[in-house]
């Protein structure tokens, strides 16, 4: 089965998206950030087979980890593959509430995700606040959701999802208004 994407991210509003960070008046791209990952995961909740753009792509299926255990396994994986000279590992920490997830960056680097609520422990969420670790370790504490940011998402979704999910992320952005550093 092939699902049709219409591009209109102006459309998609960023209500599920439930994910946030430290934010300052300079953070101006969060909402459209969101708004395009909010439909970005939808479609990786479905997997399979899409048109896009005149593109064909075979998606997977993104993953749902409800265990402690299990995400901090991914992050450390993943750390280990992306992080290059980076060595500041990430603790995975359950967080109250069901309707957020952040990172924080002090005292110890932690992403907090309430742990065993399925929304909050897909890939999608997890990769973005892993995103925000690596930029806040390597862009002198940058918590915002800039070009440097949506850079770093795309790589770590290439590396766990697979180059034409990282491809699908990069044109959502792109046809949101939103630059990408490569
Ligand atoms: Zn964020």
């Amino acid at each position: 089965m092939t699902n049709r994407v219409f591009l209109d991210w102006s459309h998609w509003s960023a209500g599920s998206r439930g994910s946030v960070a430290t934010v300052t008046q300079r953070d101006s791209d969060r909402s459209s950030v969101y708004a395009v990952e909010d439909q970005w995961g939808q479609i990786l909740d479905r997997g399979g087979d899409l048109d896009f753009f005149g593109s064909h792509l075979h998606l997977p299926k993104q993953r749902v980890l409800l265990e402690l255990a299990a995400i901090q396994h991914y992050v450390d994986d993943l750390l280990s593959q992306c992080a290059g000279d980076l060595s500041v590992p990430v603790q995975v920490r359950h967080r109250r509430g069901v309707t957020r997830a952040h990172y924080e960056p002090r005292p110890i680097a932690a992403i907090a995700i309430p742990i065993g609520v399925a929304w909050a422990c897909r890939e999608v969420v997890i990769l973005h606040e892993l995103a925000h670790h690596l930029r806040y370790q390597r862009a002198s504490g940058s918590l915002h959701h800039d070009e440097g940011f949506r850079g770093q998402l795309v790589t770590l979704a290439d590396h766990a999802l697979g180059p034409e999910a990282a491809f699908a992320l990069r044109a959502g952005y792109l046809g949101a208004g939103l630059g990408v550093e490569p």
